[in-house]
């Protein structure tokens, strides 16, 4: 048998990212070979099964996709994508907050400057278009200056709802915009933090709006409040995973590819590692190799300094993959969870909860005021080591239920009672000034830490109702899924780079790059970056179509706000 095979295209990494191109680009025709290094794909979309019958989620829960244009381009509904419809709207119920003294309610204020801030309230509402320009559009070409009158964000509002744009508004923090729109502190509390934990932190300058849309993906009624896919977000892959195959993309696991193939100055495939299933063969890609795994090892490691030019080579060096990381705690316990007397009586009977099991969602505690925030932020930025906020004050968010089928047999699990996941953002580990084995050295210390920050809310996480505690540290992320950055698409620095046409290196920003027929498409590079959106996929395929690499059919729809390359073919078709 022959060590070469040959597809048009390969993509290195079956991660969201890798594997939504993936089903792009075998839609559009093309022979497409996935390659993964671990035994599963889904990346950081993945479940575990700690116990037979029993699957966790030790990463991505939230579903913040649900305006994404691949819905309906890979149907996806077609391929299993089911939702768990949530009706819980906190827009409409009159949601309260979590704060040390108790729940504190939020305003008729808060609400309308949040759904203003959102597109609701314009006629009709524009959310949709809101979030598609600002997550789904390519960056602009090098040519075009990015101006105030050429932002996506900035057209839609200027469209739609004219008294939000300023000038200002693309230098504005998201606590500063928050203040000029909604009322209480714990309310813009709880949003900055969710921002940090989604991407792009409330106290950033110049990301106001990427801050508020990431977050408004996960609490406007019309981007499906806190629905969850059927299965989690590993469901959602699969749907995704089963796009991709049915149009004819092969998909290999067990395959770490060691290096890009380079022919003068071409990207011509990649070399397996020997270890691989199917040890040191060679994949050819007579189009393009996209490299949909972390910028460090994709250009450091497989493309390495021969092709690159120094100075580019600096750039991802300077690109710190490692902010903040999550630790993610989920728990196996004797009976149920509980709130605690401070918050039970009233959530319950508001029946807030979500999922079918109404399971309550306690959201993100303490939201008191942005001095906690910022005391928790200088913990994980400035700090750099085990966190010093006392367990009372630190800041946690509490995951949706990962609903499954009633005849699933984790819907009628016997042995006791599995809670949904909690997460902390702490110091990333190699980052962490007591060395990056630290987090892992104090992890009994860690999770009774987390333990107690949780019970401020919740009963039952004591000894005589804990079956086991399933803790996630920064260090096992990394172990089980390369390149992650705990979620947060901003990276590590904030800076003007880490901005849309700049994002992190104006050479990647397009997701081409220095080689020709190379594209990387991860989080680690592309707009927007972390997430599991399918906006970096859907975003490259305007550049591949640009490039004459990908011919999509009627399906095919091109972002409303994207520019054209001069001198390529436009992604805009008819
Ligand atoms: C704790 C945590 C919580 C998160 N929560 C959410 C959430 O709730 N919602 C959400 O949308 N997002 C969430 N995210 C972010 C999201 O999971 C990531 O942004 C997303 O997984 C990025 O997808 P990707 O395809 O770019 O990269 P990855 O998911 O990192 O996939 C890369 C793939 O490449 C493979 N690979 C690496 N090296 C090689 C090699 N040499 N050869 C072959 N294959 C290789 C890896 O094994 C992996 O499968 C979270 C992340 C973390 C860490």
């Amino acid at each position: 048998m022959s060590k070469d095979e040959r597809f048009d295209v390969v993509v290195i990494g079956a991660g969201p990212n890798g594997m939504t191109t993936a089903a792009y680009l075998a839609k559009c025709g093309l022979s497409v070979c996935v390659l993964e290094e671990r035994t599963e794909c889904g990346g950081a979309c993945e479940t575990q099964e700690p116990i037979p019958g029993v699957r966790i989620f030790p990463h991505a829960m939230l579903m913040y996709a649900s305006p994404a244009p691949g819905f309906e381009q890979l149907e996806l509904h077609k391929h299993g994508f089911r939702m768990n419809w949530s009706p819980h709207d906190v827009l409409t119920e009159n949601t309260d907050f979590a704060c040390t003294d108790g729940w504190r309610p939020i305003t008729d204020k808060d609400k309308l400057g949040w759904a203003k801030l959102g597109g609701l309230l314009g006629t009709p509402p524009f959310t949709r278009d809101l979030m598609r320009a600002t997550f789904w559009c390519p960056p602009h070409p090098p040519e075009v200056e990015v101006t105030d009158e050429n932002v996506p964000y900035m057209q839609v509002y200027k469209q739609h709802q004219p008294d939000i744009w300023t000038h200002e508004l693309r230098e504005m923090t998201m606590l500063d915009l928050l203040d000029e729109h909604c009322e209480t502190e714990h309310f813009k509390t709880a949003m900055a933090f969710a921002a940090w934990a989604s991407g792009a932190a409330g106290h950033w300058e110049g990301v106001a709006i990427p801050a508020v849309t990431s977050v408004q993906l996960l609490t406007l009624p019309n981007t499906g409040n806190r629905s969850i896919p059927r299965g989690g977000l590993h469901g959602y892959f699969h749907a995704i995973h089963r796009a991709a195959v049915s149009h004819g993309a092969v998909v290999r696991t067990c395959c770490p590819v060691d290096e890009i193939l380079i022919e003068d100055g071409r990207a011509v495939g990649v070399r397996l590692r020997e270890t691989a299933a199917m040890g040191g063969r060679t994949i050819r890609a007579n189009k393009a190799v996209i490299a949909a795994i972390d910028v460090h090892q994709a250009f450091l490691k497989m493309v390495g300094p021969r092709h690159l030019d120094p100075g580019v080579i600096q750039k991802i060096k300077d690109v710190s993959l490692k902010n903040q990381t999550l630790y993610v705690s989920v728990f196996h316990t004797k009976t149920p969870l509980k709130l605690n007397a401070k918050f039970a009586s009233h959530q319950e009977a508001k029946g807030i909860g979500s999922g079918p099991g109404r399971t309550p969602q306690l959201g993100v505690y303490p939201c008191d005021s942005r001095e906690i925030y910022y005391e928790n932020v200088a913990d994980v930025d400035g700090h750099k080591g085990q966190p010093v906020v006392p367990a009372e004050r630190v800041m946690w968010f509490h995951g949706p239920p990962q609903t499954f089928d009633p005849t699933d047999c984790q819907a009628s699990y016997k042995r006791g009672y599995i809670s949904n996941a909690f997460e902390v953002a702490v110091t990333s580990p190699d980052l962490h000034k007591e060395g990056e084995d630290a987090l892992d050295r104090y992890k009994a210390e860690m999770d009774a830490y987390m333990r107690k920050a949780y019970s401020q809310m919740v009963d039952g996480l004591d000894d005589a109702n804990l079956i086991h505690h399933w803790s996630a540290t920064g260090r096992d992320v990394e172990f089980r899924n390369t390149g992650l950055i705990g979620g947060t698409w901003c990276g590590s620095r904030h800076d003007e780079d880490q901005l849309w046409t700049n994002r992190p290196i104006q050479e990647l920003a397009r997701y081409r790059t220095p080689i020709e027929g190379l594209y990387h498409a991860h989080q680690t590079s592309g707009h927007p970056g972390g997430l599991c959106l399918m906006a970096i996929p859907y975003n490259l395929m305007h550049i591949l179509i640009e490039d004459g690499i990908a011919e999509p059919g009627d399906w095919w729809y091109a972002s409303p706000w994207y520019i054209p390359q001069h001198g390529k073919i436009s992604a805009r078709r008819g």
